[in-house]
């Protein structure tokens, strides 16, 4: 008989696993799981040995594995590629600011979208990741910090996938991730970045949970939008942009747009010019991005020159940006670049 996981469950839903055991014994588990870095049974220490070899026998907790850890040289960054049972990898990145630790985790294996710029989406979707497995990322990274007594302290889900089309096994495990037997994180502590899945974000709004929506916009008008990213064929920029502003006047939240900035393809003052003109009166920052060559994408990173012209062009024109600080370079941080070299087909670095 195949054994019940139990990495992943609520506290209710743990309690009904173990239902003819005493209801602490469900709680004192959590915490062992989501708190206290066991990953086996053997690990609970003040459970009985015989409860615990008897859980063994119909149980079992199913935690990532580590395949693999760089570290970039100023130490800021760690990136870890970590295996789920079935094999497949996904990565997770550790960014130490002066503001906290805050992580990135992927919410698929590979990624359907098609982005023109991005690794992960070269071979398309492998799966869903499932509840225990995007906690599972948190909290490795978690009991990882807890040797140095640092803890999680930020969240982005920015990392391999497209987190609105996993949508509700995204939504269980923020809800399970903001317990207090697990990490107890506060939604505000929370980015979600999409390409812009329009229903999907409706769908966030209506869940009214106060976290950072971060769309990712890198282009100004359909035509080129399109090009780069097949889906704003489903949902044009106007229906993205409607949807931030809604997703802005109904939580009260910033809404961030993310824009890679490709040399000579989206960084001219023309496009800077019409990006301002289409966020004009949205309660918005822009996040841009110089980007990060992929080998297999023929792409070219902007000239510095450029980054600043486009950087001091929005912000004279009413629209709050910054530049995303670069980290992990050198690590093959950006995303899907780790797993896609580990596949041990063309790789970087
Ligand atoms: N699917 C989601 C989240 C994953 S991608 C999304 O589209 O937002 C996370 C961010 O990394 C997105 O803004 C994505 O466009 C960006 N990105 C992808 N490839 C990149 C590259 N080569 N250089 C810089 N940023 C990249």
């Amino acid at each position: 008989m195949e054994k019940k996981n139990l990495f992943g469950l609520t506290l209710a839903e743990i309690e009904t696993e173990l239902s003819n055991l005493p209801k602490f014994r469900a709680k004192q588990i959590a915490n062992w799981i989501y708190q206290r870095g066991a990953i086996s049974f053997e690990d609970m220490t003040d459970l009985p040995k015989i409860l615990r070899a008897d859980l063994e026998k119909n149980f079992e907790i199913q935690t990532p594995q580590l395949v693999k850890k760089l570290v970039s040289k100023d130490n800021l960054t760690t990136k870890f590629l970590l295996a789920f049972n079935d094999g497949a990898a996904v990565e997770v990145v550790l960014m130490r600011h002066d503001y906290g630790n805050s992580i990135c985790i992927s919410t698929q294996v590979g990624c359907q979208m098609g982005c023109k710029f991005c690794a992960s989406t070269l071979n398309g979707l492998e799966r869903n990741l499932t509840v225990g497995e995007m906690l599972g990322e948190i909290i490795f990274v978690q009991n990882f910090l807890r040797d140095e007594k640092q803890k999680v302290d930020t969240l982005v889900i920015m990392g391999t996938g497209e987190p609105l089309t996993n949508f509700d096994n995204l939504l269980k495990m923020l809800k399970l991730l903001h317990e207090n037997y697990t990490l107890g994180l506060s939604y505000r502590k929370i980015t979600i970045s999409t390409c812009g899945i329009v229903p999907a974000i409706k769908k966030l709004i209506a869940e009214k949970i106060p976290v950072t929506l971060s769309i990712s916009l890198h282009a100004p008008n359909n035509k080129l939008r399109s090009a780069l990213m097949p889906i704003n064929s489903a949902f044009p920029l106007e229906e993205v942009l409607k949807a931030g502003a809604e997703y802005a006047l109904e939580t009260g939240r910033r809404v961030t747009y993310e824009y890679i900035l490709i040399g000579g393809v989206n960084d001219t003052e023309e496009h800077a010019r019409q990006l301002a003109k289409i966020l004009a009166g949205q309660l918005c920052n822009v996040n841009l991005i110089p980007i990060n060559p992929v080998d297999e994408r023929n792409f070219q990173p902007p000239t510095h020159n450029a980054v600043q012209k486009f950087f001091h062009f929005l912000n004279s024109h009413n629209i709050n940006a910054t530049i995303r600080k670069e980290f992990g370079a050198g690590i093959n941080a950006a995303c899907g670049q780790l797993r896609y070299a580990s596949q041990g087909l063309k790789t970087k670095d």
